[in-house]
């Protein structure tokens, strides 16, 4: 069978070569669904394996790695790459003493090319826009999203189209858009409206959408299960900790690791934890009513990446919850910057949202939630340079309602030789 797109509410199918972001019958949203039991035999740890360090494309990629279950059937030629994915894993016994728990990994997503884990969207958004001939994409963006859309938009030869809120754009973020080349839109609006915009302009215009309800962006971001996974030698742990904003890449966890299980690529499924900030939870306020009525909320939070008040995912992500037997945390913005100095001070180092990984799983170990034996692998979604001066500020303590626990703090010293070696002689405090 050919890879299809599925409404996830009626079941109704369409080609793949349509441009829909939405079925047509009832509104739900869209699968990207590839024939894998066909495919099974293919479909091995040794396959895979025998790919990592390839020095061509696509195999380079560690996305395209796992091409048979990203995107089948497509030329290579059309792929659009920036060898983004083979991003670390590293095991960190201090990080894993602060969240209360013996065996912590962390996948580092901030160590793709444009420092996040949007790149692994991008690449197969931006290669599907070039095969269905696209000239323009859009996106609206806390920022992660539109610094990656305009590189690879740039790398394709199309024009990247981006709608950003006019406060609090993290400058790493913005500056990446711009220098890419991007044609910036700085709204009077927040994320969710910008969102609303996004898809009317797009529609109207003929400009293909690469927000993450496109779902060709899951199928990429479902190689950090694959490759995490690969990493941990297809050993499954027992929960998997991510930040949830826009609820993309939860909703592609839960799509890859299912995949993973049908192909026997592991045997058991881990526990999915979605991490929210406080200032911007609905998902975790309708997990936590036992998914009633859903409200979206009026988001406010220092982890601008998830600043998101209406999650356009929210039914993927709660179908991955249902899948995992997962559970759903909020975070404070103090825990946060906390989580983030102790990921900052082992020399790894991550923007503001990505600590919502270490953050929520310490509150979920105290919460008895997540055991202390239990083996826990969190995703770190972007780089420390994103976000300078979140971080500046929480070292400085100027971050109003916020008293760092762990500040480092810069020290003013004159051009006096004898007053350097003596501030450099006095203990540690
Ligand atoms: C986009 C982003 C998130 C949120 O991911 P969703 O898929 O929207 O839930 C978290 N952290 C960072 C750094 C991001 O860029
Ligand atoms: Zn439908």
């Amino acid at each position: 069978m050919p890879s299809s797109l599925h409404c996830i509410d009626c079941a109704q199918q369409y080609p793949i070569q349509r441009v829909i972001y939405a079925c047509e019958a009832c509104g739900g949203l869209l699968d990207v669904r590839h024939d894998i039991g066909a495919r099974r035999s293919s479909l091995t740890a040794d396959t895979f394996d025998s790919r990592l360090g390839a020095l061509d494309a696509p195999y380079n990629s560690g996305v395209w790695r796992f091409k048979e279950l990203v995107y089948p059937d497509i030329d290579d030629n059309s792929i659009v790459s920036r060898m983004e994915g083979n991003t670390n894993l590293y095991e960190l016994p201090r990080v894993a003493a602060f969240a209360g728990v013996d065996t912590l990994f962390l996948k580092h997503e901030g160590e793709n090319p444009t420092g996040s884990f949007k790149d692994r969207g991008m690449t197969t958004g931006v290669t599907q826009a070039r095969i269905l001939g696209m000239e323009r994409v859009a996106c609206a963006s806390t920022g992660n999203t539109s610094a990656s859309m305009a590189s690879y938009a740039a790398r394709a030869g199309m024009q990247g189209i981006i709608f950003l809120q006019n406060q609090q754009i993290a400058l790493g973020k913005l500056a990446q858009g711009i220098a890419f080349g991007a044609t910036c839109l700085q709204i009077n609006a927040d994320f969710d409206r910008n969102m609303e915009l996004v898809r009317l302009v797009s529609e109207k215009l003929g400009i293909y959408l690469l927000n993450s309800i496109n779902p060709f962006r899951l199928e990429g971001q479902k190689s950090i299960m694959f490759e995490a996974l690969q990493q941990l030698r297809w050993r499954t742990p027992d929960w998997i900790v991510v930040p949830g904003g826009n609820l993309g890449n939860s909703s592609a966890f839960g799509k890859g690791l299912l995949e993973m299980l049908e192909a026997g690529l592991i045997d058991r499924l881990p526990r999915l934890a979605i991490i929210q900030a406080e200032g911007a939870n609905p998902l975790y306020r309708h997990f936590s009513s036992g998914f009633g009525q859903f409200e979206p909320v009026k988001a406010e939070t220092i982890a601008s990446a998830i600043k998101i008040g209406n999650p356009v995912n929210l039914q993927k992500a709660i179908r991955a919850l249902e899948w995992t037997s997962g559970v759903v945390e909020e975070v404070s913005d103090q825990q946060i910057m906390d989580a983030k100095a102790v990921i900052d001070g082992v020399g790894i180092g991550c923007e503001p949202a990505s600590a919502c990984s270490v953050a929520g799983a310490r509150k979920l170990v105290e919460r008895g939630i997540i055991k202390r034996g239990d083996t826990v692998l969190g995703v770190l979604t972007g780089h420390i340079l994103k976000d300078p001066e979140a971080t500046i500020d929480y070292h400085a303590d100027q971050l109003p309602a916020l008293s760092p626990e762990s500040a480092n703090k810069m020290r003013q010293v004159d051009d006096d030789f004898d007053e350097i070696v003596s501030v450099l002689s006095e203990r540690a405090p």
